[in-house]
């Protein structure tokens, strides 16, 4: 296989024995970039002088016998939503076009102390609204297994970017999906971790009660060695937990022996694809072959979920946004005659359709007389939600389910039709409102492209998450697939 598909896992064992420098681990990637990023378009920025240069201080300090850290020289890149100091970051807003943020944001810190090496910040949806990435201000990415499909979204470049062999792991957002969809869509690992486990300092903020940062990978394993180095209680976040990080790694043992997993029912609806459905269940019973019990349950407010998400949400961002005025940061609409014309100048031409839909709807139900009837009545809901969860992880270890209702769409598809983009997230939008750990790994292929399988786990139980997904992957071959992108033959134009 080529150097540039490899895992993080093989890499550092490559590294320890000093098979390879971390200057070539470095330079495939970006071989690879130049290769196919005119098609894929995963990069907003990338950092390729500082990446090698990077590579060569490591080479030299592994040359003088120095012990690195886990992540040591392995080419990762993050979502542009991700404050790295010096470093244009634009959450791919032509209001933020011109930030360039004075701090790193801790899981940057945390990256770097772990020698790690950058190599840019990669396309979403503009401030992370959206399910396609087609809502970035700059251009469109696409899905590395057809050029002709979205890579899903708001992190749909950290997803195609980790597929296409563009960088060996990518940091993610994930407000409602954004991290599980498109690791579905692009046949990758996609962790959402508990809210409160990662820090997000430093990640521009969507829907404050929602928001969690989070890896894409190409296996489990790789997964569990990156949620170890971004976890773990922040004083600079009032909301990161004060809670010991376990040892990720020592979970994945292959034994799921008495796992009790429950299989929600309300997410096998009848609008669901057919074929994910079939390739979802048979992974259920594989799961079951392998020691698990496997029940099916019911979770009945599933339904409800994404239609209190979208008041919630909205309304979140609609404050969060109110600070990208022309004062404080970014884009400024220049020749406003005073102040008040100069703010509304300069909302009107620095974000997109999306995010404006979104402050609408967010100042709607936030205003007087509106509140109670949507903004708490959602707020209510998303308690039903959790206590649905409650209930079920009193009888399971695990909730599992589809990722998403269908594969990749088509470029264009849904961009006229938000409802149905929005519905895009109806299978992960609900461990957000709950605030719960899941994971979307490779479970197979529909249509010719990648569909995810879903676990859930209680807050704050990685471990069974990972685990359970680890002994999943491990009976199978679906997460060795690579698209075939850039080689002869490449036959998705
Ligand atoms: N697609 C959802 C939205 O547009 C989720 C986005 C996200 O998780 N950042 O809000």
């Amino acid at each position: 296989m080529e150097l540039y598909y490899y895992t993080i896992n093989e890499l550092q064992n490559k590294i320890r024995n000093k098979e390879i420098s971390i200057t070539e681990i470095t330079q495939s990637v970006l071989d690879r970039i130049s290769e196919v990023e005119s098609k894929v378009k995963a990069y907003l920025t990338l950092m390729q002088d500082q990446g090698l240069k990077k590579a060569k201080e490591l080479d030299d300090q592994l040359m003088n016998g120095e012990d690195l850290p886990a992540l040591a020289g392995i080419p990762m890149a993050v979502k542009d939503n991700m404050c790295i100091e010096g470093v244009k970051t634009t959450c791919a807003s032509k209001i933020l076009d011109n930030f360039i943020p004075p701090y790193n944001a801790t899981v940057i810190e945390k990256l770097a102390g772990q020698k790690a090496i950058l190599l840019g910040k990669l396309n979403m949806d503009e401030y992370a609204m959206g399910s396609s990435t087609e809502n970035s201000s700059f251009f469109k990415t696409a899905n590395p297994w057809d050029l002709t499909k979205v890579p899903g979204g708001s992190s749909g470049g950290s997803a195609a970017a980790v597929s296409a062999g563009e960088a060996f792991f990518a940091l993610g957002s994930d407000t409602g999906g954004s991290i599980r969809q498109p690791a579905s869509f692009c046949g990758v690992v996609g962790l959402k971790p508990t809210y409160g486990r990662v820090s997000r300092y430093g990640l521009v903020a969507y829907a404050s009660s929602l928001d969690q940062i989070g890896p894409f990978t190409r296996d489990v394993t790789d997964a569990a060695i990156v949620l170890q180095a971004i976890a773990g209680h922040d004083s600079l976040d009032s909301t990161s937990a004060k809670l010991p990080v376990p040892d990720y790694r020592s979970s994945l043992t292959g034994d799921i022996k008495g796992i009790r997993i429950g299989i929600a029912r309300e997410y096998f609806p009848e609008e669901l694809n057919p074929q994910v459905k079939e390739v979802v269940l048979k992974a259920a019973e594989q799961l079951e072959s392998m020691g698990a019990h496997v029940e099916e349950c019911s979770m009945p407010h599933t339904e409800h979920a994404l239609t209190s998400y979208y008041i919630i949400a909205p309304a979140e961002a609609s404050a969060n946004l109110a600070r990208f005025d022309g004062v404080r940061y970014g884009y400024r609409s220049p020749g406003s005659k005073d102040l008040m014309s100069m703010y509304m100048a300069t909302r009107q031409e620095g974000f997109g359709p999306e995010v404006k839909r979104r402050i609408m709807l967010g100042t709607y139900v936030l205003s007087s007389g509106y509140y109670d009837a949507y903004y708490l009545r959602a707020l209510k809901v998303r308690t039903l939600v959790k206590n649905d969860f409650d209930a079920a992880f009193k009888k399971y270890d695990c909730i599992l389910t589809p990722t998403s209702p269908t594969v990749a769409f088509d470029i264009g598809e849904r961009i006229d039709d938000p409802i149905s983009m929005y519905l895009a997230d109806l299978f992960t939008i609900p461990a957000n409102m709950a605030g719960l750990p899941a994971i979307s790994v490779p479970c197979g292929f529909s249509e010719g492209l990648p569909v995810g399988l879903q676990l859930t786990c209680k807050a704050f139980d990685e471990e069974t998450l990972l685990k359970t997904a680890y002994a999943y992957e491990q009976n199978n071959e679906w997460y060795k697939q690579r698209p075939s992108i850039g080689k002869s033959g490449d036959n998705n134009v």
